[in-house]
C-alpha cells in the first residue's frame, strides 16, 4: 500500500476530492485534469468547458469577449 500524502491538507475535515482540488490550486494546476492552469485553477480545455456549461445553464445566446475566447484563438 502506498503511504498517504502528508501535507497541510491531510487532516482537514473536508472531502478527498476537495483536498485534491486544493492541492492542485496550490501547485497552480488544473483542478480537473492536473494540466498547467492558465487562469485561476483551470487549464484552457476546462476553462472552455466550464464556460460552455455556464452558458447552457443560463441559456445565454451571445458570445461575450471573455478571456477564454481570446486564449482559445491563440492556442
Ligand atoms: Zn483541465
Amino acid at each position: 500500500m502506498r503511504t498517504p500524502i502528508q501535507d497541510e491538507f491531510t487532516y482537514l475535515p473536508i472531502s478527498r476530492q476537495r483536498k485534491y482540488q486544493l492541492r492542485k490550486k496550490r501547485d497552480k494546476r488544473c483542478t480537473e485534469c492536473g494540466a498547467p492552469a492558465i487562469r485561476g485553477v483551470r487549464c484552457l480545455k476546462h476553462l472552455v468547458m466550464a464556460r460552455e456549461l455556464q452558458r447552457k445553464k443560463r441559456g445565454l445566446k451571445r458570445r461575450y469577449k471573455t478571456l477564454s475566447y481570446r486564449l482559445q484563438r491563440q492556442a
